[in-house]
């Protein structure tokens, strides 16, 4: 069964989709069959994956609307090495017609059912908002991964996510839990980052992932080549923090696969 990641935020600009193309081509680079859903209409994950929004025929709308099958609108990131389930502006009519199907939280979560069997890792990269998009992609999920900028705004923003996550996991989901959440685009040297990184690992604790983003560049030139920096330059800064995320995650679902062999070969 495929480990399935919706990566939120209801603030737009934080690092999402970012995430979500790295980790995607880097959990490939580590042999692992992914899938990357674009679930945000304005397909900055699909460009960033070297894939035209433009150009794109059929798209995750037409599959939440059930006009066509996953399997045959998925297409390849020739940069990323995974599978992309493409999105464009088209996607931003979906929120209003799926109000009126059936199952409309979970047209997602069905969909993914068919073809999980392919994959190791489904990543969905949702959009700026706590809409019905993102509903699909937190019920579709058995985990949240949560990029977040250390500023000051950070933590109220975070609240209404967890809550939305807490209301998710009541109704919809109940498997649903935070993977961890990420600090991105961060800066040592600004005291405020440095406060809002401490309050957040004194709250959530072993919740906030090791790893730590750091503004870099060449995470932000990359998508204008098409394909993930981890691809593109994966000597730079920010592409190896991404590497680290990969390997920080990969070590965590070891970990909650078989517990006990893991804390035995620690012992040793
Ligand atoms: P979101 O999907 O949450 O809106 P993005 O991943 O698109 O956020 O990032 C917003 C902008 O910041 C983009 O232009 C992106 O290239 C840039 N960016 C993201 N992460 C970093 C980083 N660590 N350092 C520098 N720029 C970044
Ligand atoms: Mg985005």
């Amino acid at each position: 069964m495929a480990r399935i990641l919706a990566v939120a935020n209801q603030k737009g600009g934080v690092g999402k989709t970012t995430t979500c193309v790295n980790l995607a081509a880097g959990l490939s680079q580590a042999g692992r069959r992914v899938l990357l859903v674009d679930l945000d209409p304005q397909g900055n994950a699909t460009m960033g994956s070297g894939v035209d929004k433009r150009s794109a025929a059929r798209t995750v709308y037409h599959v939440l609307l059930g006009l066509a099958e996953l399997a045959k609108v998925r297409t390849r990131s020739a940069s990323g090495h995974y599978d992309l389930l493409p999105a464009n502006r088209e996607l931003a009519g979906a929120e209003v017609e799926l109000v009126e199907l059936p199952d409309r939280e979970y047209r997602l979560k069905l969909a993914l059912a068919e073809i999980e069997g392919d994959y190791d890792f489904i990543v969905i990269d949702c959009p700026p908002s706590l809409s019905l998009l993102t509903i699909n992609g937190l019920v579709a999920a058995q985990a949240v991964l949560i990029p977040m900028q250390c500023e000051y705004y950070a933590l109220e923003g975070l609240s209404d996510l967890v809550g939305t996550i807490k209301r998710v996991r009541a109704h919809l989901n109940e498997q649903l839990e935070i993977a961890g959440l990420l600090r991105t685009m961060y800066d040592p040297r600004n005291t405020l980052s440095q406060q809002v990184s401490q309050q957040l690992e004194s709250h959530f604790r072993e919740k906030v992932y090791r790893t730590l983003v750091p503004r870099n560049v060449r995470l932000a030139e990359a998508p204008s080549f098409g394909a993930p920096a981890v691809v593109w330059d994966p000597s730079s800064k920010g592409a190896q923090a991404y590497l680290a995320l990969v390997e920080e995650i990969l070590g965590r679902e070891l970990q909650a696969a078989a517990p006990e062999s893991v804390a035995s070969s620690e012992g040793a």
